[in-house]
């Protein structure tokens, strides 16, 4: 006797359902098993948990404060930013991260990779983390990256904070290249960043070439560096927009490098697809990276949120689906074989660049998983369809009711579902 057995998943990629069974928080073989609770899912889409590698939780909901972006561009978001940090409480930081990961969970998210802006000398919003990450424990996994929103070497004693946020117990070692006062001091500072995180024995994830300008080529000193100092899979570059302005013969040799250094990639489609162009006056680039390419050299490419309600991103609730119905548009990902990988984009690709262990839904894995209210991966992500359910150890972390939609045809109520 087992403890529960899942009836009718659908697995992604396929359309037959299955029968999944748990025992003891693992997923064990469900062919003949008898069990104590029986949960039917009626041919649902169910996933691994959704991985959120990219979001700022320390801006969330922080929206309108202390006046509104009119303009929506990133400069003006860096300047209402400014004035926002200046009154960061550790109780306003835990207050506003404690809603949104419960909107995260909801969504199905039980891993998220949170930056945290490191440019302050109390480092208010980290130590604020660091708490929640204890809080939280056994329901999301946060990893905390020091992240310094002005610079480390263009800031006062820059590089004494990212190693006083180390101290603190910052879990990955972030950057900003392309936003230092020049080009050498953007290498300078890659150079930094590798070597404390080699030193730590942490991971790194910098905020790379996330501008329109096409000389910015920091991503190829962070593969140089991963490269010589054998960090292949525990490097990530973020962002990387600069990359889809690049010449083809530049692009060609740097794809090549980033191949060898086994790096690790997450784009931003939401605040990405409106924040970069701004400068354009037409034709308008659609400021992403070159995800496509990156995926056929072999690369691990995954989709990051980025921002919720912040002076960046008005928009948003959490959820990495939507996320991935933006980069089907942005990144051309229509093709059949595309839409299935949007979904590994926020299940187990992001998985294994935050280096957490691979759950592909086999008996032995961990009984965490998600289940859309949609019959296959491709409908989940034409409807942004709902999470019915989200389990962590076979235990339910999450459930949304189905939503019912009706319309009267003819003086007849009758039942819409949106499915074919
Ligand atoms: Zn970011």
């Amino acid at each position: 006797m087992i403890d529960l057995l899942l009836r009718n998943a659908v697995l992604p990629r396929s359309t037959a359902p299955v029968d999944l069974g748990v025992d003891g928080g693992v997923l064990v073989e469900a062919a003949g098993q008898e069990a104590r609770e029986t949960i039917d899912l009626g041919g649902r889409l169910v996933t691994p948990p959704l991985v959120e590698p990219h979001i700022h939780l320390d801006a969330v909901l922080t929206v309108g404060q202390p006046r509104p972006n009119v303009s929506g561009s990133l400069f003006e978001g860096i300047a209402v930013w400014a004035e926002r940090v200046r009154d960061l409480t550790v109780g306003d930081v835990q207050a506003r991260v404690r809603k949104v990961l419960r909107w995260q969970l909801a969504n199905g998210v039980q891993s998220v990779r949170s930056h945290v802006d490191v440019c302050d000398p109390e480092l208010t919003a980290l130590r604020a983390l660091v708490e929640l990450r204890e809080e939280v424990r056994g329901i999301v996994d946060l990893q905390l990256v020091a992240f310094p929103q002005q610079g480390i070497l263009g800031f006062p004693d820059g590089r004494k904070l990212m190693e006083k946020a180390c101290d603190l117990g910052a879990d990955v070692v972030g950057g900003i290249p392309h936003y230092e006062l020049t080009r050498e001091d953007g290498v300078a500072s890659v150079q930094f960043l590798m070597s404390l995180a080699a030193d730590r024995g942490l991971l790194v994830d910098v905020h790379c070439d996330e501008t329109d300008d096409d000389h910015s080529r920091f991503v190829e000193v962070m593969a140089a560096e991963t490269i010589r100092r054998g960090m292949a899979g525990r490097v990530t570059a973020s962002h990387t927009t600069a990359m889809h302005s690049y010449n083809a013969a530049y692009a060609y040799r740097l794809i090549n490098n980033l191949a060898r250094s086994g790096m690790h990639f997450v784009t931003n489609p939401l605040d990405n697809s409106v924040l970069q162009g701004r400068f354009d006056q037409g034709p308008v680039r659609r400021g992403h990276t070159r995800v496509k390419q990156l995926q056929e050299a072999g690369l691990t490419v995954c989709i990051g949120h980025d921002s919720v309600m912040d002076p960046w991103y008005p928009l948003g609730y959490g959820d990495p689906l939507q996320a991935a119905f933006v980069l089907a548009h942005f990144a051309h990902m229509s093709g059949a074989d595309e839409l299935p990988r949007l979904i590994d984009m926020i299940t187990v690709e992001p998985a294994r660049t935050l280096a957490l262990p691979e759950n592909r839904l086999r008996p032995g894995d961990p009984a965490d998983l998600v289940v859309f209210d949609a019959p296959t991966d491709v409908d989940a992500l034409r409807l942004v369809a709902r999470r019915t359910l989200v389990m962590r150890g076979g235990r339910v972390l999450a459930r949304s009711e189905p939503a019912r939609t009706t319309v009267t045809w003819d003086g007849a109520e009758e039942e819409v579902t949106f499915l074919r």
